[in-house]
């Protein structure tokens, strides 16, 4: 864990940006999570070991941690994962990204599949739109719930 979190701090320094004492305890407890965890859930979390926090210091720490592409916002569960990812370089822009979100057990896996990306891209020039991000959530049935 300790190993994540300092490549994480490289990470924001090679970004020229510090994870700071609170915003490595934020991703740490995003690491340690067995799923998704809203914001709230966080704040419950956090204030074990800081009695002080409060909302803004959450959304500011993870809003960090998205920029710093070390974490995902899944939007359909308002929660937030640890980007899978987060050790490779993506350059600029956090890389395009798919998730499988099982709708049984609440596990939310991370894909990055290229063709899904270049679909994408091409239908959405096809309209004469030019996309920004690209979110795209998937919900179902992992492949352990369909065996159970
Ligand atoms: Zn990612
Ligand atoms: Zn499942």
């Amino acid at each position: 864990m300790d190993e994540r979190l300092d490549a994480a701090a490289r990470l924001c320094a090679c970004n020229g940006a510090q994870l700071t004492p609170l915003r490595r305890a934020v991703l740490n407890l995003i690491l340690a999570a067995e799923g998704p965890l809203t914001a709230y859930q966080l704040l419950d979390q956090l204030k074990a070991v800081r009695k002080s926090a409060v909302p803004p210091t959450i959304y500011r720490a993870l809003e960090f941690l998205i920029e710093n592409r070390l974490v995902h916002k899944i939007e359909r569960l308002n929660a937030f994962v640890p980007c899978s990812e987060a050790d490779q370089a993506h350059g600029d822009r956090h890389h395009a990204v798919q998730f499988l979100i099982c709708g049984r057990c609440g596990t939310v896996a991370e894909i990055e599949d290229d063709a899904v990306t270049a679909a994408l891209a091409k239908a959405a020039a096809g309209r004469g739109f030019k996309p920004q991000h690209a979110m795209v959530e998937l919900d179902g049935l992992c492949a352990s719930c369909q065996s159970a």
